[in-house]
């Protein structure tokens, strides 16, 4: 399956030499070919990441003009995954970079129109519902200091009805209107939705998760649409993502742990992970949404939250996938080399290790150094929604601001 993604032929590690690349003390210039990455590769970081910056800031210019400007202010898709809350998004992130209060003030802008376009909307969840809509305009609105419009945006929330029928996963389901409950909690205050809300929702999850899954063997299952997932979007990553973010009874933690071990003894020979339980025989995709990526993000939570090396040892073999088949040819966050870096960043933010830093660093500076002629040339995928957040340059975008202050990266609408 080589064609889903280039061989990564870029060193696993290079050492930062600072003294050797005096051409790039001001003003690194990407070209194509090998030896314009490789000299983007030994860049000092301080070099790199104001580079990184100026080439996310005009990113970002150029997404709010084709999913802003051209449109004339009209919302087609509001959503946060491959809509114009996916813009609003990338300008709050900017915000929080750069403190230009002209992108949050623009970000407010964006909700409001998002809001009217997703009044009639049924789904509930941050990156694909009025969740979203509702907690980043509360959250845009806490920071402009306009207590009218926090006022409107948190009952707005509050009006948010969960369907009985509704799945548990990310995208559509449960967590993913909890992952909302804690966006406005942790800018908001811990109380702003209280466990009277989310706790509720949480034993909702667990329950259907033990009616389907095996107590000895998994237990801990769900199914969307038929099939048993186990990645970020769908399946059982994302689940146990979110709910390692709630408060869990002892048993209920336990039953965390252990659909995590069970997915790790469970995983490829080649270290990859598979996309569902129907897709055990099939060890194609490297992806946020299927696959070692998101599965590896979530493991980084596991050894963080339970101080456990089990996790942390399975993080980083899943990372070795990553590594090697995760360079895709596709940009975005949600199935692309973008949100494949931020596997390394999460590594990085736990261990220190700077080895982690640099493959964050290689799998954006390839980005920077190669996307927009790849995808020029018709060799990488610019996404079916091009500028969006999800799949398409917005992605990119949010990771080069986020490798501006590496430490501090979470993978957009998924870390806190
Ligand atoms: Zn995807």
């Amino acid at each position: 399956m080589a064609d889903r993604f280039f061989p990564n032929v870029m060193p696993d590690f290079i050492a930062e030499t600072p003294a050797s690349s005096p051409s790039y003390e001001s003003e690194p210039e990407a070209g194509p070919g090998t030896d314009s990455l490789m000299r983007l590769l030994s860049t000092p970081y301080p070099v790199l990441s104001q580079h990184v910056k100026r080439a996310a800031l005009d990113l970002k210019e150029t997404i709010v003009i084709e999913t802003w400007g051209v449109t004339g202010q009209r919302v087609h898709d509001f959503t946060l995954y491959a809509g114009t809350l996916g813009t609003a998004f990338l300008l709050f992130k900017a915000y929080q970079v750069t403190n230009n209060t002209n992108d949050l003030t623009l970000c407010s802008q964006i909700v409001k129109a998002c809001d009217s376009a997703s009044l009639g909307s049924r789904d509930v969840t941050f990156i694909c519902g009025r969740g979203g809509v509702c907690a980043l305009g509360a959250v845009a609105a806490k920071y402009a200091g306009d207590e009218r419009a926090l006022s409107y945006y948190l009952a707005q929330f509050k009006e948010i009805k969960l369907p009985k029928n509704l799945p548990d996963e990310l995208l559509y389901g449960r967590v993913g209107y909890l992952w909302a409950c804690l966006f406005l909690n942790k800018h908001l205050g811990e109380e702003m939705i209280p466990s009277s809300i989310t706790r509720p929702v949480v034993s909702e999850i667990i329950k259907n998760g033990r009616a389907l899954g095996k107590k000895e063997k998994c237990p801990l299952m769900f199914e969307w649409y038929g099939e048993r997932y186990w990645g970020a979007a769908h399946g059982l990553a994302g689940i146990m993502h979110v709910l390692m973010d709630m408060e869990l009874k002892p048993d209920e933690v336990e039953d965390v742990k252990g659909t995590l071990r069970y997915m790790i003894s469970n995983h490829f020979p080649s270290g990859n992970y598979p996309a569902s339980e129907e897709d055990k025989g099939r060890d194609v995709l490297v992806h946020w949404c299927h696959g070692a990526p998101g599965i590896a993000l979530t493991l980084v939570k596991a050894a963080k939250i339970f101080s456990a090396q089990e996790f942390l040892k399975a993080a980083i073999d899943a990372s070795e996938v990553v590594w090697n088949r995760g360079l895709l040819k596709r940009v975005g966050i949600c199935h692309g080399i973008s949100g494949n870096a931020y596997v390394f960043l999460s590594l990085y933010q736990l261990t220190g290790n700077v080895e982690f830093l640099y493959r964050a660093k290689a799998f954006s500076c390839f980005l920077l150094d190669r996307a927009h002629k790849l995808m020029s040339q018709g060799e990488m995928h610019g996404g079916d929604s091009h500028y969006s957040l999800f799949e398409g340059i917005g992605g990119m975008a949010y990771l080069f601001l986020d490798m501006v202050e590496p430490f501090e990266a979470k993978f957009p609408a998924y870390d806190l």
